[in-house]
């Protein structure tokens, strides 16, 4: 488990928050949602088709309006009672609506202040604890990540997990398990990835670049194709993977703060001095977390300035490459791609044109578009390990729309999505080859064969 202090205003065991006294109040006074934004909603539900869960179960409780009147409640001094910690649970943090709300409400905000209430606050059922507990002692340490890679290909290779598969069985005793196990992609050779990858021709900037935990863990080559870009693209690459850790994104996204804030101090550490111009992130989860590091850490007065300046450097990986613009040519790619919308890029980060003008920019590429792109596909971070069913539902949905484009690559730009949709596509028992965007770019500027994307 994590070395993350308890947090104030309630005493914790191993699993978590013990149980509160009852009545009392939803919020204490430890960044509680903000009223003012709260008060910004003025109902008029625009946001409601945009909202995943509005949509699979047309609740007004699970839509964003009815988040936000929750939200109200608690600020008023309703508890917080299971029904609405399972409100509030059933987010997928997508800011689907963010979005689409005229009014500008910050969702985003009242969400995140309301998670880290709730999992100070709030003692889960004991099972549900557990999950938890599992799912932030593995997730967030790329070592235990990668340490894990042996025994999941072993188990790939060997024919088990076929047996387990038709056996049915596991769906029925452990939910979570069954979906860790569709939505494992296949486990390749592991990659190391250098401390420093040095700029062709003329050097156009010095940029660090997040490693990621699911990405190196089990897209190294994501990472491969990212440095070589860039460096390709002018730009000196420092990683430094013996000093990163987590970004503290998936932490911060489900309401565990004081463990975020960990992982970005470490993180601004280990670059805040090197000299970059740009700290590139490949993963949209953890683009939109590191552009709110000044947030996150306002509070500490020793992290607060660097934190702050060092979010000003924060580039996805595509904002950069459109506004360094490209020098490396670009070799042709006869292809057809589907591209999606991650909604850490899209709805928190307002990255869309980017990565369609660069891969339009590909010649022989053609690029189609896939309905409802707004919508989540399910994977949310973590949000598809704690509730497998809703997930597999809207995964479903996604594959769709995408076998529907008739293309024949998908391409996006966060792990999450890539193996959400791909086990999407498998249980609809299609198939359709997976790539982010910057193994596109990759193949094209090294004139790599077609065959080698669509493998
Ligand atoms: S973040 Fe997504 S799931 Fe949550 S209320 Fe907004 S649209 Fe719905
Ligand atoms: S969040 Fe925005 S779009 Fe949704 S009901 Fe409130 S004001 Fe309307």
């Amino acid at each position: 488990m994590s070395d993350v202090p308890a947090q104030r205003g309630r005493p914790h065991d191993v699993l978590g928050p013990v149980a509160p006294a009852p009545g009392e109040p939803a919020f204490d006074d430890d960044h509680p949602p903000r009223r003012d934004l709260v008060e910004d909603c003025v109902h008029c539900g625009f946001c409601l088709p945009s909202c995943p869960t509005y949509v699979l179960w047309g609740e007004e409780m699970d839509s964003p309006r009815g988040r936000i009147h929750l939200m109200k409640q608690g600020l008023d001094g309703e508890p917080l009672t299971p029904s609405m910690v399972a409100h509030v649970d059933r987010c997928l943090g997508c800011m689907a609506c963010v979005t689409a709300c005229p009014s500008g409400v910050r969702y985003d905000r009242l969400i995140e202040d309301t998670r880290q209430q709730v999992e100070r606050r709030h003692r889960r059922p004991r099972r549900e604890r557990a999950l938890r507990a599992a799912v932030f002692a593995l997730f967030p340490y790329p070592r235990r990540l990668r340490l894990l890679r042996g025994p999941l290909r072993a188990y790939q290779a060997s024919g088990l997990r076929r047996l387990v598969r038709r056996s049915r069985l596991l769906p029925r005793l452990a939910p979570p398990l069954a979906a860790l196990d569709s939505l494992a992609p296949r486990i390749g050779p592991a990659g190391e990835v250098p401390s420093r990858v040095p700029a062709q021709g003329r050097r156009r900037a010095t940029v660090g670049m997040l490693t990621g935990c699911v990405q190196q863990s089990f897209f190294p080559e994501v990472n491969a194709a990212t440095a070589r870009v860039l460096a390709a693209e002018g730009c000196d690459v420092l990683i430094l993977p013996e000093r990163q850790g987590c970004c503290g994104a998936l932490s911060v996204h489900n309401g565990r703060r004081a463990e975020a804030q960990r992982f970005a101090r470490a993180l601004v550490d280990a670059f805040d001095s090197a000299g970059i111009d740009y700290f590139v992130v490949n993963a949209a989860g953890c683009g939109s977390a590191l552009k709110e590091y000044g947030e996150l850490l306002a509070d500490d007065p020793a992290y607060a300035k660097r934190a702050a300046a060092f979010a000003g450097t924060v580039r996805d990986l595509s904002e950069l490459l459109a506004e360094l613009g490209p020098v490396a040519p670009r070799h042709p790619l006869p292809l057809t791609v589907a591209y999606h919308d991650a909604c850490h890029l899209a709805h928190a980060q307002g990255v869309r044109t980017q990565p369609r003008e660069l891969l339009r920019a590909v010649p022989g590429l053609e690029l189609r578009e896939i309905a409802d792109p707004e919508i989540c596909c399910g994977s949310a971070g973590v949000w598809n390990v704690l509730n497998p069913e809703p997930a597999e539902r809207l995964g479903d949905r996604k594959a769709r729309d995408v076998l529907a484009t008739g293309a024949d690559l998908l391409v996006t730009a966060n792990p999450g999505c890539l193996m959400q949709i791909a086990a999407g596509v498998r249980r609809l028992g299609g198939s359709l080859a997976v790539a982010h965007t910057v193994q596109i770019l990759d193949a094209s500027i090294r004139a790599r064969p077609v065959g080698d994307l669509l493998r």
